[in-house]
């Protein structure tokens, strides 16, 4: 079992690609969406919207 990270970011779209190590791969771009929130389906880090962050974009 990995512990999963949690990540917080300043935008709803988060590039993401492992870090360096063993959980690393090619980079990809994940969207929150509505969510504020997403997990990367390769490495499992888990990226929250940071609170005062606008969710959605836009304004
Ligand atoms: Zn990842």
């Amino acid at each position: 079992m990995q512990a999963l990270e949690t990540i917080e970011a300043d935008s709803p779209k988060v590039a993401c690609d492992g870090g360096k190590g063993a959980l690393g791969h090619p980079r990809v771009f994940l969207n929150m969406g509505d969510k504020g929130h997403v997990e990367c389906p390769y490495c499992g880090r888990h990226y929250v919207l940071k609170a005062g962050a606008k969710a959605g974009g836009g304004h």
